[in-house]
């Protein structure tokens, strides 16, 4: 069973996103600067990097609101236990509405499932959104003919596969849009991994929650087992004692008594000697001390008895304390825990399986002390690695050895002909949910074994808060057992474990006291909360910030593309984007069967100005030009500054009488004003040449200023400060 450490992942989610939108505003904040920068230096890449810009603000956008919709999915979702999702019930329902949706697109789709489905924790809605829109893309995408879905099993590991046949070399950059941002984050909070393959498909990988199709062959087929075969050769077998053997014999036999158990286990006076010790402990609570084995089978029972001499037989059987290699204290501490949560729930339940949960309690992870028999130095490398995910320790166990400890304790306790149900129980105590329901004793028993390696979790492991909280949401889950109830168990368990033990000759050594972990645990849960709050108000205030940003941006951005576009003298449009404008102006002119009509306007003897008074002087004659054309013009008219003392003006809609008197109103407007400071009587003249599409055949905007052009050449020639119309038959010249 995974844990899922919902609060912890909230706040790696959470910091996550804050991260990323930090990264994300200082980058903006950066390339602003460099664009600001760029602004002042009339940079010929300033055009492009305003593009750039724009292009990054929207992304920047569309990233921030995809984010934000994930976090809020995850919110409301992280809070309710996850179910498992078939995924390959997932994907035939997506092709198949796919398939309703479009009938008429004929895309041959491809599945491949594994033999043995794999058991995936997804959460199905946001998996079927993001499988569709992969699926929906690759669809509406006309070059492909097939589309194959492939599922399969890598070790632990389960990928899923989506390739486009007919597409090859081709990647399809769609995906990489915010459905991939999305999936990507999703994947990762589910610990998948998600890549884009060379042939423009995609490949999804995360381990798997059940068993995969190794898992599934190896534990059926373990003959090949070397570990195994070892334990089956007598090979260094952890063996029972003699007389343990007999009472798993006598037990298995449906004629034997009571009393032949008493009998037998009376020959071992050790056994013997301990059995009545834990017979007249306290939790048995007999008012009278109990002498003999035959009262004590008289009094509990034939099993309970049964139960008792195996435990005892089987920790005979082991070391208990840790050498340089293994830690069995630690091993045993948490067998012990186990126990007696096992033994204390199915008490509270009434389930009349309290020695059977005791010694599976206790034997659970048997199989782990033949690893650390046969390989101590490396299952404790292994065993430290992944104490903190059981899911990740079985796969380890079978990467390395090909069997699971789970499965291996199985195999011990069949070799030592233990009851059936031990065995199952063993084997089934980290999945109880793949018991079949029909099956009472073994559902429960696994059940109980799976929910006190969580308890011995909480007791011995750091992380108490989200452990505790797993534990509690598992038993009211699994059990129906509420939160409270959860506190007595585990608070009757930290009270007891000590003497339980002791009654086995065991001393706990690491102090267990339940008050103080649930104490610390609420505190540890409430800075986890703390802390996602303060990280959510983070979350917001950096959203305000990218807000503002943006908005900065946009004006920053509208200013750069206007400076781009503007000469910085006369504050009019420059000619690159006279050009862009009059060529639009050309098409709609054409498009819409209107006149276009264009003025260019060349500053008479201007280098003499320059000359006389100095370019200073000049430069404000060619400002206050610049301020005469804005005032002359009308909204939808464009000027621009042509060349150095060249004007241009674009007249839309415009029949060239009108354009012809816009012209003389400028010419007249430069001539008497004054523009030359302290020369009052020094004139600045205009000759301007004026063209339209109107009575002249024009093929493009290029050909009209062409014949404006030449118009301001005409004027020049006939003496200056005039203005001219070009016509081709020359009526109006
Ligand atoms: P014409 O009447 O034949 O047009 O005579 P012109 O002197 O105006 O024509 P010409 O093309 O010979 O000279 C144009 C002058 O305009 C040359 C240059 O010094 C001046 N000029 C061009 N751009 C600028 C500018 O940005 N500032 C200043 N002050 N002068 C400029
Ligand atoms: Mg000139
Ligand atoms: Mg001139």
């Amino acid at each position: 069973m995974k844990n899922y450490e919902s609060a912890s992942k909230k706040v790696d989610y959470s910091l996550k996103l804050k991260s990323y939108v930090d990264n994300t505003c200082r980058k903006i904040l950066n390339d602003s600067q460099v664009l600001l920068q760029s602004l002042s230096s009339e940079d010929s890449k300033t055009k492009n990097l305003a593009a750039i810009q724009v292009q990054n603000l929207f992304e920047f956008e569309s990233k921030i609101s995809s984010l934000l919709e994930l976090h809020e999915l995850e919110q409301n979702r992280f809070s309710n236990t996850r179910k498992f999702v078939d995924i390959c019930d997932q994907i035939s329902t997506v092709v198949n509405n796919l398939k309703k949706k479009n009938p008429q697109v004929k895309t041959i789709v491809e599945i491949h499932y594994p033999s043995h489905k794999p058991e995936v924790r997804l959460k199905p809605d946001l998996f079927q959104k993001w499988f569709f829109n992969c699926l929906d893309k690759l669809y509406s995408n006309k070059a492909v003919s097939r589309i194959k879905i492939e599922v399969f099993n890598k070790k632990n590991v389960t990928v899923i596969k989506i390739s486009q046949k007919g597409l090859s070399g081709e990647n399809d950059k769609n995906t990489k849009g915010i459905d991939w941002i999305f999936a990507k984050l999703y994947f990762e909070l589910e610990n998948g991994d998600l890549t884009h393959e060379q042939d423009g498909g995609l490949k999804l990988l995360f381990t798997s929650a059940g068993p995969d199709e190794e898992v599934v062959s190896k534990a059926d087929d373990v003959t090949d087992v070397e570990i195994l075969k070892k334990l089956k050769d007598g090979d260094d077998l952890p063996t029972l004692s003699p007389i343990a053997i007999k009472i798993v014999k006598l037990a298995s036999d449906a004629s034997s008594s009571a009393q032949d158990i008493a009998n037998v286990i009376s020959l071992d006076p050790a056994m013997t000697a301990k059995l009545l010790k834990v017979v007249n402990s306290p939790f048995y609570g007999f008012a009278k001390e109990i002498t003999s084995v035959s009262q004590a089978v008289a009094l509990l029972g034939m099993k309970a008895v049964r139960t008792l001499a195996l435990c005892i037989s089987i920790l005979d059987t082991f070391p208990s304390e840790s050498d340089r290699k293994f830690d069995y204290r630690s091993y045993w501490e948490r067998s012990f825990a186990s126990a007696v949560t096992c033994r204390i729930t199915a008490k509270k339940l009434a389930l009349h399986i309290e020695e059977e949960a005791f010694i599976t309690g206790l034997t659970q992870n048997i199989g782990s002390l033949i690893f650390a028999r046969f390989y101590p130095t490396k299952y404790t490398r292994i065993l430290e690695k992944h104490k903190k995910n059981a899911d990740e320790l079985i796969a380890a166990e079978q990467n390395s050895w090909g069997i699971d400890h789970a499965k291996l304790g199985s195999e011990l306790f069949s070799l030592w002909k233990m009851p059936a149900i031990l065995g199952q129980t063993i084997l089934y105590h980290h999945s109880p949910s793949k018991v079949p329901e029909n099956n009472h004793d073994l559902k429960n028993l696994a059940t109980l074994v799976y929910l006190s390696e969580l308890s011995s979790r909480v007791l011995f492991d750091g992380k108490k808060s989200v452990t505790l909280q797993h534990l509690k949401t598992e038993y009211k889950s699994l059990l129906k057992i509420d939160e409270i109830e959860v506190d007595e168990i585990m608070q009757l368990v930290s009270n007891e474990i000590e003497i339980v033990a002791g009654e086995f000759n065991f001393t706990i050594k690491t102090p267990i006291d339940y008050a103080q972990i649930l104490q610390n645990a609420n505190i540890e849960l409430a800075k986890i909360n703390l802390d996602y709050e303060q990280i959510n108000r983070a979350l917001e205030n950096e959203k305000k910030r990218a807000d503002e940003l943006t908005l900065k941006l946009r004006k920053a951005n509208k200013l750069l593309e206007e400076e781009v576009n503007t000469d910085g003298l006369t504050k009019l449009y420059n000619h690159r984007f006279f050009f862009e404008l009059v060529t639009k102006e050309f098409a709609n002119a054409q498009r819409n069967n209107f006149p276009l009509s264009c003025i260019l306007i060349d500053i008479d003897f201007f280098k003499k100005v320059n000359d006389i008074y100095g370019h200073q002087i000049g430069d404000k004659v060619l400002e206050r030009i610049g301020k005469i054309l804005k005032e002359a013009i009308r909204t939808g008219d464009f000027a621009a500054r042509y060349g150095g003392e060249e004007f241009a003006i674009i007249l839309p809609n415009t029949v060239v009488d009108k354009a012809k008197m816009v012209a003389e109103r400028i010419r007249k407007s430069a001539e008497n004003k004054n523009l030359i400071d302290n020369f009052e009587n020094k004139k600045i003249t205009l000759s301007a040449g004026v063209a339209s599409t109107e009575n002249n055949n024009v093929a493009n905007a290029i050909e009209l200023v062409g014949l404006a052009d030449k118009a301001v050449y005409k004027a020049k020639k006939e003496g200056r400060n005039r203005v001219v119309v070009y016509s081709h038959d020359k009526l109006k010249i």
